[in-house]
């Protein structure tokens, strides 16, 4: 049996050990002093390499099991999430994907995204021609905001954080929740980092690479989730779903305009950064990151219902592997493999 096969480890096995991880490994969050403090302790146990809720559902392990098996033989972390009640049904190296805070790399032109067209900045059909300077050579072209997500384009983001300016960025990170701790029900969460304020010739390379900014997995799945559920800013809590109750934090403020996202998401999947987790029969949507030695990949599946926000956190990768590790999770968990009376079948 499948399930028996599970390491269904409870969640709050977790707490024990986290802390000290946490101060050791997060950057920026902590003093020098108290690090160093850290580093002389005897090393904490080993943490579960799997947490799913202490109540997990038979569909909870299967989540779990197939977050543990797309992640396989690489360094990183995923964290698979509810998008509308922010339940979490799995988390795969807690240390990597919640105790531990990341430069989130071009994930973060969601945030620029969001506040660029809430503040009129922008709007979908807004193009910039992308002549130079991008991380394709010669650049690309014309784009709009569809584009420049599917293949995230920098000098776009570049303009918008620079027409946007960095106070109205930081207000938009700090409302999808970025900079603070989530509240999820575990022990030893980073808080990550936003900058409280930057040169004016920084705020274009913050918008478009996120340097100087940090952020969890955990975050990262609270942050896309609000863009799919409408706005709504969860408290995510790793929990099994009878007797769930969903605990909002926020809403974004109306007149909060999401919507031109999800066509950059799919786009990203269908045609640019996120190809390799392209399946003709999982419909997935996403934003990749790659910077500094590590990649990312915020997404969700189905693209057209969403059921699952799954964020990959890869170290010593790219956007690229870490959409190849969730198109391994959903086409595990949306394809069923063939019977196994159609082998041999004849043909
Ligand atoms: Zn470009």
């Amino acid at each position: 049996m499948a399930l028996t096969r599970v390491p269904a480890l409870l969640c709050l096995a977790l707490a024990f050990g986290l802390a000290a991880d946490a101060i050791a490994d997060a950057p920026r969050s902590r003093s020098s002093r108290r690090r160093r403090a850290a580093s002389a302790r005897p090393r904490p146990p080993a943490l579960p390499a799997l947490v799913v809720p202490a109540s997990a559902s038979a569909r909870d392990l299967q989540v779990g099991e197939a977050c543990r098996r797309g992640l396989e033989g690489t360094s990183g972390a995923v964290v698979a999430m509810d998008p509308y009640t922010g339940r979490v049904m799995a988390l795969v190296n807690p240390q990597r994907g919640m105790a531990t805070a990341y430069q989130p790399c071009s994930v973060f032109k969601i945030v620029v995204a969001v506040a660029g067209l809430t503040e009129g900045v922008i709007t979908p059909e807004s193009t910039y021609n992308c002549t130079g300077g991008c991380w394709i050579w010669p650049g690309h072209g014309v784009v709009n905001l569809r584009k420049a997500l599917a293949q995230s384009c920098n000098p776009y983001f570049e303009w918008v954080g620079e027409r946007l300016g960095y106070e109205r960025v930081h207000h938009y990170a700090e409302l999808l929740g970025l900079g603070s701790p989530s509240g999820i029900n575990l022990e030893g969460e980073a808080s990550g980092t936003i900058p409280v304020a930057v040169r004016p010739s920084q705020v274009g390379h913050l918008s478009s690479h996120a340097a100087g900014v940090a952020t969890s997995a955990v975050q990262l799945a609270v942050l896309l989730s609000a863009t799919v559920n409408g706005g709504i800013i969860y408290q995510p809590q790793v929990s099994g779903p009878d007797g769930f109750a969903a605990h909002e934090r926020w809403r974004l403020p109306a007149g909060t305009v999401l919507g031109g996202l999800s066509d950059g998401f799919l786009s990203a999947v269908n045609e640019g950064s996120a190809s390799s987790a392209f399946d003709p029969d999982v419909i997935v949507a996403g934003k990749t990151g790659t910077c500094s030695g590590v990649g990312w990949f915020a997404s969700y599946a189905p693209a057209d219902r969403p059921e699952v926000v799954v964020v990959v956190f890869v170290r010593g990768g790219s956007g690229h592997v870490a959409s190849a590790v969730a198109g391994r999770i959903y086409q595990n968990l949306y394809k069923p493999a063939a019977p196994p009376h159609a082998v041999g079948g004849g043909k």
